[in-house]
């Protein structure tokens, strides 16, 4: 293999824009990819149905970083896209977040006004001052009977462990609406790349500095790669030093099995996203695609997502044991000069898009001390 300036182990959202910056100030880059395309998680295709759909789960952008904006505006046209959710709890259809409409529905409340909201979420919660884990945090926000019907059970689901055993940030992600704001998001911008994710990733990628090589596992080729000044890994940071004979505790990652089901119907449920929180099935949602960004078809793709343990990493699992496995693993890779790890996984944090992009730009600025 020829010498590269710079090497980067995947080409999803930190591997493309850390390899996208260095191009731009004339580095020769090198994005060695295991899987058979660019994007990462973030991949899309059209399916046979004409439907645009996302392989590794819905991937929705929202941002409150203008640097961020800035940034993914320069390699594809964004249309707003507003996500909502909405839950199937107790054979009723509710908002989440939990906001007005939730309550009232639930309840048969007949609350009106932001502060009737608050007097009831007052009478319902049980106040926690530090929540210690992600339990606490939903019974503090919401109390018990919302915590049971909308958050434990699904929980569950998504990590097979119970909301006690998570950090409370995980929790903490959703809000609580004291209005009949029915938006997922609060961000200053949400949005979706006209024309897909895929083609966002392919113009950042498109650069005669660029050189990407699919199919390649880099352990595989580890070996062979020549000199480079500086070397990007964003892969699971466990299996990097797997290869380096340091044989540490494993980390845990929740993967998910996306079971698809293409249907002779113009539609198969009234929104994008629809929650299950409850015990009844084993899936905690199911995704139609086509409702995102209004597509045309006279069929429907729908995606059920059962959260597994093996499989591909998707989600790091953040609680307090993960965290100090991952600390160990963190000073092995503080002892290593040049190579730097970056993104999701490779830090493992749950990180939303932005915050994807946002790591990674600040990485090059530091190292670069430009942008
Ligand atoms: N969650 C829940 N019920 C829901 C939706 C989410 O209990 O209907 C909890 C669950 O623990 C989930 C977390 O809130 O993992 C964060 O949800 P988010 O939608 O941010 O998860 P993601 O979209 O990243 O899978």
């Amino acid at each position: 293999m020829t010498d590269y300036d710079v090497l980067i182990i995947g080409a999803g959202i930190s591997g493309a824009t850390l390899a996208e910056r260095y191009a731009s100030i004339g580095k020769q880059v090198l994005v060695i990819e295991k899987r058979y395309h660019i994007a990462g998680n973030c991949f899309d295709e059209y399916d046979e149905n004409g439907i645009l759909v996302s392989k590794y789960g819905a991937h929705l952008f929202h941002t409150n970083d203008e640097q961020v904006w800035e940034y993914v505006n320069r390699f594809s046209e964004w249309y707003p896209w507003h996500h909502r959710v909405i839950a199937r709890v107790d054979c009723k259809t509710v908002p989440i977040p939990v906001n007005i409409t939730t309550v009232n529905t639930l309840f048969n409340t007949n609350i009106k006004s932001e502060e009737e909201m608050q007097q009831w979420l007052e009478e319902n919660r049980t106040p926690f001052e530090n929540a210690k884990n992600g339990e606490e945090a939903v019974l503090n926000r919401v109390g018990k009977v919302l915590y049971e019907k909308m958050f434990k059970h699904y929980t569950k689901k998504q990590w097979d462990k119970y909301p006690e055993e998570l950090h409370a940030s995980v929790l903490e992600r959703i809000p609580v609406r004291h209005n009949y704001d029915d938006r997922y998001f609060s961000d200053k911008h949400q949005a979706l790349p006209v024309g897909g994710y895929t083609q966002l990733f392919e113009k950042m990628l498109d650069h005669p500095n660029i050189t990407v090589l699919l199919n390649t596992d880099f352990f595989d080729v580890k070996d062979q790669v020549g000199v480079y000044e500086k070397l990007f890994y964003t892969g699971p940071i466990d299996r990097f030093f797997e290869f380096e004979n340091k044989l540490m505790e494993k980390l845990e990652y929740r993967s998910i099995n996306f079971v698809t089901e293409h249907l002779d119907l113009e539609y198969f449920q009234e929104n994008s996203v629809v929650n299950y929180p409850g015990e009844e099935v084993d899936f905690t949602r199911i995704i139609e695609y086509k409702h995102f960004g209004h597509q045309q078809s006279s069929k429907t793709s729908i995606v059920k997502e059962y959260t597994v343990d093996s499989g591909e990493p998707y989600y790091p699992v953040p609680n307090e044991k993960n965290q100090e496995i991952y600390n160990k693993y963190k000073e092995e890779a503080d002892k290593l000069e040049n190579i730097y790890f970056v993104g999701r996984l490779a830090n493992y944090k749950y990180f939303n898009m932005d915050q994807a992009f946002k790591n990674a730009l600040e990485l090059f600025e530091t190292l670069e001390m430009r942008i």
